[in-house]
């Protein structure tokens, strides 16, 4: 199976960027999955630390390996913002294939200490685990905003911190702040395609950018992120937004029906279909 650091690379030098989509039911991993097998492109499943809970960390690795085994085309689980070194370790012992450690919140040197702690843990294991650091800092949380959050300057990463950030820990991946936010926000977005230039031509090649928070970012926003250079775009609302919507306007219409496998079909389906569009949207088609 190819590397994610591998497949990153391509995306970075061929300016396409992979998706990754979050999950906290196996309905949704194996939606994430169809998607990508239609799409032919890798499936990138993250769990934040509340969804890898709700899952269970063991689980969602052997539910993982069930997919490799029934869809036949790369699949990386991602510890997807965890906040503490001991929740990335977690993740690391129960067999993830990529960790990010998002210690963002805390100053710089700390950041930098937490992260490199977690590097090393992951390099006993002899895993090849890839590991994402964040630098700059990303408001908001994965549903749809009530009121308008202001983005300071302050939050946005600093492409001379990125470059030293990068050297100091040796990430494979580095989450940035670039006027992104989580959620889909209230007024729309508008991403700084300048300053992540900056930061793409601070940090080398083999260390893929990623931008979180990609929904509720119009379209051609998105595609000059990626020509910017941009390989991993994080989806979580808007993917929640089809399913519950999906499973509440089905629930209401078989009130009598309680087979739950029968309720949520069509919402892992409206799942699936809003994966498939932004895998479209990112030039990642036809990529395996
Ligand atoms: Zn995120």
């Amino acid at each position: 199976m190819m590397a994610l650091e591998e497949i990153l690379l391509h995306a970075t030098r061929e300016h396409w960027s992979t998706g990754h989509f979050n999950a906290s039911e196996s309905d949704h991993m194996r939606a994430i999955c169809e998607a990508a097998k239609e799409a032919g492109t890798p499936a990138i499943i993250g769990t934040s630390e509340g969804e890898a809970k709700h899952l269970g960390y063991d689980i969602a690795a052997s539910i993982r390996d069930g997919l490799r085994k029934e869809f036949q085309i790369p699949i990386f689980l991602n510890a997807d913002h965890h906040k503490s070194v001991e929740a990335a370790k977690a993740a690391i012992d129960a067999g993830y294939d990529s960790i990010h450690i998002d210690l963002s919140a805390l100053p710089f040197e700390e950041n930098v200490a937490g992260v490199n702690e977690v590097i090393e843990y992951a390099r006993r294991k002899e895993s090849g685990i890839s590991v994402e650091g964040e630098l700059g800092y990303l408001r908001g949380d994965s549903k749809i905003q009530k009121e308008k959050i202001e983005v300071k300057a302050e939050d946005y990463t600093n492409p001379d911190e990125a470059k030293k950030f990068v050297a100091l820990t040796g990430v494979n991946r580095l989450a940035i702040a670039v006027g992104n936010i989580h959620g889909i926000s209230l007024d729309e977005p508008a991403l700084d395609v300048e300053r992540i230039r900056a930061i793409r031509e601070a940090v080398p090649e083999e260390v893929a950018l990623v931008l979180h928070a990609g929904s509720g970012i119009p379209d051609e926003q998105i595609k000059a992120a990626i020509e910017a250079g941009i390989a991993n775009i994080h989806i979580n609302t808007d993917i929640r937004v089809a399913f519950v919507n999906e499973l509440r306007k089905t629930i209401g219409e078989h009130l009598d029906e309680v087979a739950m496998y029968k309720l949520d079909a069509s919402a892992a389906g409206a799942m699936k279909e809003v994966i498939i569009g932004k895998l479209k949207l990112f030039g990642a088609s036809n990529k395996v």
